[in-house]
């Protein structure tokens, strides 16, 4: 999402005139995307913005933060940027940025009073963005969240959710598609319960995917469209169904379940139960039987038991998740969980975390064993960061595979690759 963000406010501001430049201390305007999800990217802000004002004695330099920013941040942020705004604000960011010194003192005023207010100006949208890729790209779909997990404070910084009109996405993806573009991803932090805002008025999330679907047939392009982050809550099996129906609608679901145990689940406030989880996963076993099955998953988790981490290792043995995101919790100031002990000691936090990362190790390996002297179709993304001598792509799945002596000018291409050996989390391959 904050990707998306960046290149929305990018065609903004090179439509003042600004041209980018990738060398920092050439800037005369700098700013971040924040992300309140880990404490450690706001660390990374706040020594951004230390050493942007250290230039600022002795050069002109306007600096600005958007994006996830926590109410307790942003009364620090006030005072260190020159800027703050909402995304919804991004087309009054020109104005802003040209009566700086003035609308500042209005900005922060302003921005106070709006956390307590529902904020649904959808404006932003309409801003073409500057993609930066040429062949995969990020379509936003919805904004904001309605479901208040405890440990989250996304419906804090984002507000209540908010669809964009489907014309407006159906308009994008049919341009990135006539684009040659090969993968995009419908983006919101709650993206299956799409439509729900405007109930009646708009399609719901299935109907919006049948039509992504539809189009892609029409196009006689080839393509991958992938969404998320969905909530289990939203998952109903017509969007199965839809995916199963359409060959551009990339067979991989990435479906956070958070923990294994019921109890975890109802104080984190995640309103549904194990086996609705088994359900929509017995689902897309039936109905997408080859697709790959990504997952979120938080340890130490306030009150968290040793049993209750055996219940997170017991499900993710069950489903064999291809890939987990999992994660140490931590307390975000401004979720509700932020009032509770934080109880487990870190040295407990990495211990259950490793013990859940051997077990994703092992059933993603099993997966990935599976398609060794298999032919796949894959997207050439990128040289290697660990390996130069080779290009990484991913396969429908997303499954990442590293490709030896293949030539640069492939990347951005789909191509068909021979499966040679497969590790933990991914696989090597031959162009075939
Ligand atoms: S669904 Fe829960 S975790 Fe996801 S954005 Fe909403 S509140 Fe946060």
């Amino acid at each position: 999402m904050n990707q998306s963000d960046s290149e929305r406010i990018r065609s903004v501001i090179e439509g003042m005139g600004y041209e980018l430049t990738k060398i920092e201390e050439e800037a005369d305007l700098i700013g971040v995307v924040a992300c309140s999800v880990r404490q450690k990217s706001i660390d990374k802000v706040y020594s951004k913005i230390q050493k942007w004002n250290q230039w600022k004695n002795n050069r002109s330099l306007i600096t600005f933060v958007s994006g996830c920013i926590l109410p307790s941040d942003e009364a620090k942020f006030l005072k260190l940027f020159d800027l703050i705004f909402r995304m919804s604000e991004l087309p009054e960011l020109p104005t802003m940025i040209q009566q700086c010194g003035v609308i500042l003192e209005f900005s922060a005023h302003h921005l106070f009073d709006d956390l307590e207010r529902e904020d649904d100006r959808t404006d932003f949208w309409q801003v073409e963005p500057t993609y930066s890729s040429r062949f995969e790209a990020f379509v936003p779909i919805q904004n904001g969240c309605d479901k208040f997990c405890t440990y989250c404070a996304v419906p804090y910084t984002r507000g209540r959710e908010v669809s964009r009109s489907s014309a407006a996405v159906l308009e994008e993806v049919e341009t990135l598609v006539e684009n040659g573009v090969k993968s995009i991803t419908l983006l919101g932090q709650n993206v299956n319960s799409y439509g729900l805002d405007k109930k009646g008025e708009e399609l719901s999330f299935a109907e919006l995917f049948r039509a992504v679907g539809e189009l892609g047939k029409r196009s006689g392009k080839e393509f991958w469209v992938y969404f998320t982050s969905p909530h289990p809550r939203d998952m109903t099996r017509d969007v199965i169904e839809v995916i199963a129906q359409y060959d551009c609608l990339a067979k991989q679901i990435h479906l956070p379940v958070q923990s294994g145990d019921e109890e975890i689940l109802r104080r984190m406030n995640r309103n549904h139960s194990i086996d609705a989880y088994r359900k929509i996963v017995s689902d897309i076993r039936e109905l997408l039987p080859t697709a790959t099955l990504f997952t979120d998953i938080i340890v130490g988790f306030s009150g968290e038991t040793e049993a209750q981490v055996e219940a997170s290792a017991k499900l993710m043995e069950e489903v064999g998740f291809n890939m987990a995101y999992i994660a140490k919790y931590s307390p975000r100031v401004g979720a509700l969980s932020a009032s509770w002990e934080d109880d487990i000691s870190l040295e407990q936090k990495g211990e259950r975390l490793a013990k859940l990362t051997k077990i994703l190790k092992r059933t993603s390996l099993a997966c990935n064993e599976q398609m060794v002297g298999k032919t796949y179709r894959v997207l050439i993304e990128r040289v290697d960061k660990r390996m130069k001598e080779a290009l990484s792509a991913r396969t429908e799945g997303r499954i990442l595979v590293r490709i030896l002596h293949a030539p640069e000018e492939l990347i951005g291409t789909f191509q068909n690759v021979r499966i040679t050996s497969a590790a933990n989390l991914s696989l090597t391959g031959e162009l075939v």
